[in-house]
C-alpha cells in the first residue's frame, strides 16, 4: 500500500500509539509514521508537522486533547528541548515500568524469556539532582560567552542555568566559571570556523567527599590568563581540588582530547562508594549517579553470591570499583580494563583501602581473558560491565572456556545485553534473573544487572 506523505506545517489530530526508546511518541497519519516529543501512549493531541523525511516525519504538539493518566507537569520545557529530560512529562513510576518493558522487549526480540524474571526497575526516592558529572559545551551567542546544552539533534547551544538532573553545586560551579571566563574575556570555541578557545567545561564532584575536579577542554594549547583563571576558580569554588586543561584541537564531537595539562592540584579527586574510597582521574570512567551506583553494585554482588574461597574476574573494571567492593567477599579478584590510566588508579585504590587480594591488568578484556585461560585461571564468578557495544565474541568464548559457576552481566544497553545473553544460554548457561536499575531518571537510559548460572555444575 502506498502511504500518503504528510507535508510540513499541516495540522492533524492524532492518537499516540506507542513511545519509542528515544522518548518520541509514535502516531500514524494514513499509515505514515510521525514522531512527537513530550507525549504519552493513549493520548490524543493536535500536532503540527515540522519535518518530513522519506519514511517518517516529526511533529510538534500544539495541544493535548486527551491526556494520559501518567502525564505530569513539566519541571522545565528546556529539559525536553535539549534532551536531558525527555521523559520529564511521564510520572516517575511509569518511567520505571517503561524501562522494564524496554528490557523485556529487547530480550523477546532475540530469545524466549519468562517475563517474570525481569524484575521491577529499582528507582530513586528523589529522582533529581543525581548526576555527579557535567560536560557542558561553551559557545558564543550574540557576543556573549554562554554555557548550556545543544538542542536535540543539533549543535545549536541553548543557554541553561539550572539543569535539574545535576548536583546543584555542579550547576553553581559552571555558572561561576562561565562568569570568570566572561570577565577575563576568554573566547568560547567557534565550531564553524574551528577557532576560539574553550570548547567544554567538565565538572566532576565527589558525592560524599564534595571534592570537585574542573576540566577545561580547549581548542589547542593556548589558554589566555591561565593564572588569573585558576586563581578565580579556586576563590569562587572552594571545593575544587583539581583543575585540568584538556587539549582537543580536532574537528570532532568527541569531548576530550588525548593530552592534558595539570593547572592545579593533582590529576585526581576522591569519592566513596559502599564505604570504600576511590581516587578518580580526569580520563577515567566513574558512574555518574552515585546513589544508584551503590544500589547497582549491591545488587550485582548479591546475585554473584561470592564465598571466601571464590576466584572472581571483574572485566571492564574501570578504576576497580566493583573489583574492590567484591574483594571483601572473595579469595582473589582479577580486574581487567583497557584504559591504562584507570588501571593505575585501580592499583592505587586497592592500596588506599588496604586491599591485597586483587590483581589488575591493563589491556583489552577479550585479549587478557584468553591469556588468563592459557594460564589456567579458573574463576568461580565472572562479572562483566562492558560499554554500549557489548561483549566481543572472543570474550564470550574465553569466559565460557573458564567454566564459571555464575556470570553477572552489568549492562548500559539492553539491546546488546540480550544478544550476548542469548549466546551464553546456547552454551550451557541459564538466565536466572534480570534486574533493571534506574541510573538516569527522566531519560530513556536503563542499566541492567543479569545473573546467569551454569547448567551442569
Ligand atoms: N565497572 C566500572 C567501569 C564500567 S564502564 C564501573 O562501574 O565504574 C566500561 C569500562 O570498560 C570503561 O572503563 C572502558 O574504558 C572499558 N573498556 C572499553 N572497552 C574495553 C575493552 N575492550 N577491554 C577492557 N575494557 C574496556
Amino acid at each position: 500500500m502506498k502511504h500518503k506523505r504528510v507535508s510540513k506545517n499541516e495540522i492533524h489530530e492524532v492518537e499516540i500509539l506507542d513511545l519509542s526508546y528515544e522518548a518520541y511518541g509514535v502516531a500514524k497519519i494514513d499509515g505514515f509514521t510521525v514522531f512527537i516529543e513530550s507525549v504519552l501512549p493513549g493520548e490524543v493531541v493536535k500536532v503540527r508537522i515540522e519535518r518530513v523525511e522519506k519514511r517518517f516525519a516529526f511533529g510538534k504538539v500544539l495541544e493535548v486533547l486527551k491526556a494520559s493518566k501518567d502525564r505530569v507537569d513539566l519541571i522545565d520545557p528546556l529539559g525536553t528541548r535539549i534532551g536531558t529530560m525527555p521523559l520529564q512529562h511521564m510520572a516517575y513510576e511509569a518511567q520505571l515500568q517503561f524501562k522494564r518493558k524496554f528490557v523485556i522487549d529487547c530480550f523477546s526480540k532475540v530469545m524466549q524469556i519468562d517475563q517474570d524474571i525481569v524484575l521491577f526497575t529499582l528507582g530513586m526516592d528523589h529522582p533529581w539532582h543525581y548526576r555527579n558529572k557535567a560536560q557542558i559545551p561553551v559557545r558564543e551567542i550574540q557576543g556573549h560567552l554562554e554555557t548550556g546544552f545543544f538542542k536535540r539533534n543539533s549543535h545549536d547551544l541553548v543557554p541553561i542555568e539550572n539543569y535539574h538532573i545535576q548536583e546543584p553545586e555542579i550547576d553553581e560551579a559552571i555558572l561561576s566559571i562561565r562568569n570568570i571566563l566572561r570577565d577575563l574575556n576568554i573566547r568560547a570555541y567557534d565550531e564553524v570556523n574551528h577557532e576560539g578557545c574553550i570548547r567544554h567545561i567538565i565538572v566532576r564532584r565527589g558525592h560524599i567527599t564534595k571534592e570537585m575536579m574542573v576540566i577545561l577542554v580547549t581548542n589547542g594549547k593556548t589558554l589566555p590568563y591561565r593564572e588569573a583563571l585558576v586563581q578565580r576558580i579556586l576563590e569562587d569554588c572552594p571545593n575544587v581540588v583539581s583543575i585540568v586543561q584538556n587539549i582537543n584541537d580536532q574537528k570532532t564531537n568527541v569531548i576530550m582530547g588525548n593530552t592534558s595539562n595539570l593547572l592545579f592540584g593533582e590529576d585526581k579527586y576522591y569519592d566513596k562508594l559502599l564505604d570504600k574510597t576511590f581516587a578518580i582521574s580526569s580520563h577515567s570512567f566513574f558512574q555518574v549517579n552515585s546513589k544508584q551506583t551503590e544500589v547497582l553494585y549491591a545488587k550485582a554482588l548479591e546475585l554473584a553470591n561470592i564465598s571466601h574461597d571464590d576466584i572472581v574476574i571483574d572485566a571492564y573494571c574501570g578504576i576497580g570499583t566493583i573489583t574492590l567492593c567484591a574483594s571483601d567477599l572473595a579469595h582473589t579478584v582479577y580486574g581487567v580494563e583497557v584504559v591504562e590510566d584507570a588501571i593505575t588508579m585501580a592499583k592505587y585504590n586497592a592500596s588506599l583501602n588496604a586491599i591485597t587480594n586483587t590483581v589488575f591488568e591493563a589491556g583489552k578484556a577479550e585479549v587478557v581473558m584468553q591469556k588468563w585461560v592459557k594460564q589456567g585461571i579458573k574463576p568461580d564468578v565472572i562479572i562483566v560491565d562492558p560499554p554500549r557495544k557489548g561483549l566481543a565474541e572472543s570474550f564470550i568464548d574465553a569466559s565460557i572456556a573458564m567454566k564459571p559457576k555464575r556470570l553477572i552481566y552489568v549492562s548500559c544497553n539492553p539491546v546488546t545485553l540480550a544478544k550476548d545473553v542469548k549466546k551464553y544460554t546456547e552454551q550451557g548457561y541459564e538466565l536466572i534473573s534480570v534486574q533493571p536499575v534506574d541510573m538516569f531518571p527522566h531519560t530513556t537510559h536503563v542499566e541492567t544487572v543479569v545473573l546467569m548460572s551454569r547448567v551442569d555444575k
